[in-house]
């Protein structure tokens, strides 16, 4: 076989935004071990998977054996969590190892996840626990194979290291692929950095995520003002399609929103089982503030948030500024409905130009009924495709209200959706809760099994295989399921 080309680690970030950027190394593993490797993803980035596989690979997944010249950094950036202003959190416990060509031209971050301690940890020990590095490489992908703008689980690496929660646990790290980890925290952090003076790091940064995520902004007659108005449109459609699935991140702070309009930051996040706006899963969120019907009015404030960070590009004049960012953000609304619509649409697979008439209380009458039986969420949506090929039991199975269901089926079939359309866009596997903790428990006694079953079921999520029947399953009703930040 060929040597692989010796891999290079691009530093641009780094070199651009120095401010942004500290420079900083990995913590040495005690006995690294490679619990999960996306060979998939490690082919598109071009990586050796023998290599990866080796103990120097091993290694580089730790970012303790880098190629010559890599300049792995903390990133600085600032945040709103749960609604109050943190100055300064950065990585933490977090690198940007460097960027590496992409597939189809863009460049890819590779960055690590409890990699030890940083400038930026604060109280916190830097480091990360099986459980939740796992969680995140399941979901994460889930969440890809959906065909949701997210970022990618390269590998997680067991350190050998014991990590103290509530009570010891084996720890780990992951390696994660992003387009890019621009925040709207980042653009906070630049704003606050420049202080009254000229916005300096904050065009750089501008400049930056235009060149790198929406370069049609360049060209606009206001680049900046384009720039935000891509980032409404991306965050816009990527809130929609976790609203489209039941997924609830859970902490939607402005650290964990990003420029690309992937989602980032895996932490309490979990799909709904039964249909209920008010879900909350997190166990630190109190006050519903992420609620799963919370999402898009809390995206429409995250953008608040960096359209106040950008007003010093958007005019010079702040009366003025202010008044371009308000009536920017004021395209959100409409910007997220359009979304949100068209997958309700497209999941119900009903007709083009179909009057709205029709198909307006078509989308509404289901959520009610939805709502009102507390009905699992994949579970209906999926059983729709059986339903418009007549068998219509896995889909009354689930509701009580029987008049109803069958009144609502009856209007909906009468506008013929096409079947192959509904088992398209409707999954039969998402990684439900009960799924994930069984997985998650059997990872941290050492049995990866059940995470690779399930990362088997939910990597393919609308191709229904033999032998895969209980992850299509609603869990045992459980309404106390927390999920923790790890
Ligand atoms: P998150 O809740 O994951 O978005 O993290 C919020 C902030 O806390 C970020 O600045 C993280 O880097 C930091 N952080 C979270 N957990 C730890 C930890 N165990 N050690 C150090 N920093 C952490
Ligand atoms: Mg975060
Ligand atoms: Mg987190």
């Amino acid at each position: 076989t060929t040597p692989a080309p010796p891999l290079a680690l691009g530093h641009r970030f780094a070199d651009e935004l120095p401010e942004l950027a500290l420079a900083w190394q990995a913590e040495e593993a005690p006995d690294p071990r490679l619990l999960l490797l996306n060979e998939p993803l490690a082919r598109e980035l071009g990586l050796d998977l023998d290599r990866l596989h080796s103990p120097d690979g091993v290694r580089f997944l730790l970012g303790l054996s880098l190629p010559d010249g890599a300049r792995p950094v903390a990133q600085g950036y600032a945040g709103h969590q749960f609604g109050g202003y943190s100055p300064r959190l950065g990585d933490g416990r977090a690198l940007l190892l460097g960027e590496l060509p992409g597939p189809g031209g863009g460049v890819r971050d590779l960055h690590l996840k409890g990699s030890g301690r940083t400038p930026f940890a604060r109280g916190g020990d830097g480091l990360a626990a099986i459980g939740p590095m796992v969680r995140e490489y399941v979901v994460s992908e889930a969440m890809h194979a959906l065909g949701v703008p997210t970022t990618r689980a390269l590998a997680v690496v067991a350190t050998g290291r014991t990590v103290q929660r509530d009570w010891p646990l084996p720890g780990a790290v992951l390696a994660r692929v992003a387009s890019s980890h621009l925040r709207v925290g980042s653009f906070q952090y630049a704003r606050a950095l420049d202080g009254e003076g000229e916005p300096d790091v904050l065009r750089r940064l501008a400049d930056h995520a235009i060149a790198r995520h929406h370069p049609a902004a360049a060209d606009a007659g206001a680049p900046y003002l384009a720039l935000f108005e891509a980032v409404a449109e991306v965050q816009a459609r990527l809130v929609a399609q976790w609203m489209n699935l039941g997924f609830v991140h859970g902490v939607m702070n402005t650290d964990n929103v990003t420029i690309s309009g992937e989602t980032i930051d895996y932490g309490p996040c979990a799909f709904l089982d039964a249909f209920d706006p008010g879900t909350v899963f997190s166990s630190i969120d109190h006050q519903g503030r992420y609620a799963y019907g919370n999402q898009p009015p809390i995206t429409e404030w995250n953008l608040a948030r960096l359209a106040e960070a950008l007003l010093p590009l958007l005019d010079p004049d702040e009366a003025r500024a202010i008044e371009v960012a308000t009536d920017a953000l004021g395209g959100f609304r409409d910007r997220y409905a359009a979304h949100w619509t068209a997958g309700l649409r497209r999941k119900l697979a009903l007709p083009d130009g179909l009057d709205d008439a029709v198909a307006t209380p078509l989308t509404d009458d289901a959520l009610a009924l939805l709502q009102a039986g507390r009905v699992d969420f994949t579970s209906f949506w999926r059983g729709l495709g059986a339903a418009a090929r007549g068998d219509t039991e896995p889909v009354r199975g689930l509701f009580l209200d029987l008049p109803g269901i069958d009144a609502w089926l009856e209007r909906w079939r009468a506008v013929g959706p096409d079947a192959a359309a509904l088992d398209r866009v409707n999954p039969a596997y998402v990684p439900r809760n009960h799924l994930v903790e069984e997985a998650l428990d059997a990872a941290g006694g050492g049995d990866l099994a059940p995470v690779g079953r399930l990362l088997d079921a939910v990597t393919r999520p609308y191709d229904v295989r033999p032998g895969l029947e209980r992850y299509a399953e609603p869990g045992p009703e459980d309404p106390a399921y927390r999920t923790f930040c790890g």
